[in-house]
């Protein structure tokens, strides 16, 4: 379905991002990497499939790279057809006690980056007249939760700038989308476990459970595979005159 397209994926390197590249990979997208960590093994995986892919180590926190990134995936792919902005971080504490540098930290690479990469991107998608920008953002977009003020701030951001883009794109063959996951067993949630045993003296698989039945009825994680055939499917078009939406995958969370 998606051959001889390009996905460039930011922070595919592990977890939901990974998830997502695998999955427009089985359908034929090349893919362009980008993360920290090891990259060789997800180069692998993705390569296994049988595309092309391609790596750039880009931090989201610095402009003039993100930038760079989307001019270096142009010129080797001759475009980026799907942005996939997912790089994110976390940090949890009550905001007296926030630390103003992970704000500003949260703030660029969970927000800012979604933007810089999609002015990049988009000239090259509004040219072709076809593009899918796929803005992962988080439940916490669109509700919030105590001691985690930087990322329900960015993430709302996120939601509100994925209307903003479709908007501005409602007449082309450019569309873009925020998915809003609950739960997701990834590094980025191992730790909030890991924290949450520490802090109540319990066993990790306890801490899963509480973590869970705090907001999550179906006391499922989602799982990155899931995230990623429902970004295939934004990618179809089936989704053409999908448009702004804020889709969000999480057993439930949203619903109460
Ligand atoms: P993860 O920690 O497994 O992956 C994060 C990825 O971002 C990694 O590849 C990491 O190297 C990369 N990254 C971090 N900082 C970067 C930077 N400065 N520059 C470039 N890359 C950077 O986390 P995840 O859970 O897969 O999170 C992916 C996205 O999904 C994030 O935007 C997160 O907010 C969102 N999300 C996660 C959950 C969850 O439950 N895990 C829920 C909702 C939304």
């Amino acid at each position: 379905m998606l051959k001889g397209k390009t996905a460039l994926v930011t922070g595919s390197t592990s977890g939901i991002g990974l998830g997502i590249a695998k999955a427009l990979a089985a359908q034929g997208a090349d893919i362009v990497l980008n993360g920290f960590g090891d990259v060789e093994g997800p180069k692998a995986e993705v390569a296994a499939l049988g595309v092309r892919v391609d790596y750039h180590g880009a931090d989201m926190s610095k402009p003039g790279e993100i930038e760079e990134m989307v001019r270096y995936a142009q010129s080797q792919f001759g475009g980026v057809d799907i942005l996939v902005n997912n790089a994110g971080i976390q940090h949890v504490a009550r905001i007296e006690q926030f630390p103003v540098e992970r704000w500003d930290a949260i703030l660029a690479i969970n927000l800012s980056s979604v933007f810089r990469a999609t002015r990049a991107a988009l000239p090259v998608m509004q040219a072709k007249n076809w593009g899918r920008i796929i803005n992962v953002a988080s439940v916490h977009g669109l509700v919030g939760s105590a001691e985690k003020s930087a990322y329900v701030a960015a993430k709302h951001g996120v939601v509100g700038l994925t209307k903003v883009t479709a908007l501005e794109n409602a007449t082309s063959g450019v569309t873009c989308n925020a998915i809003c996951p609950g739960w997701v067993l990834t590094p980025l949630v191992q730790k909030q476990v890991d924290a949450k045993a520490a802090a109540l003296g319990i066993s990790n698989e306890e801490a899963t459970k509480r973590l869970l039945g705090e907001k999550e009825p179906s006391m499922q994680f989602t799982t990155p595979q899931e995230l990623g055939a429902l970004a295939v499917f934004l990618c179809s078009s089936a989704a053409d005159n999908i448009r702004g939406a804020a889709w969000n995958m999480d057993g439930g969370w949203l619903a109460q």
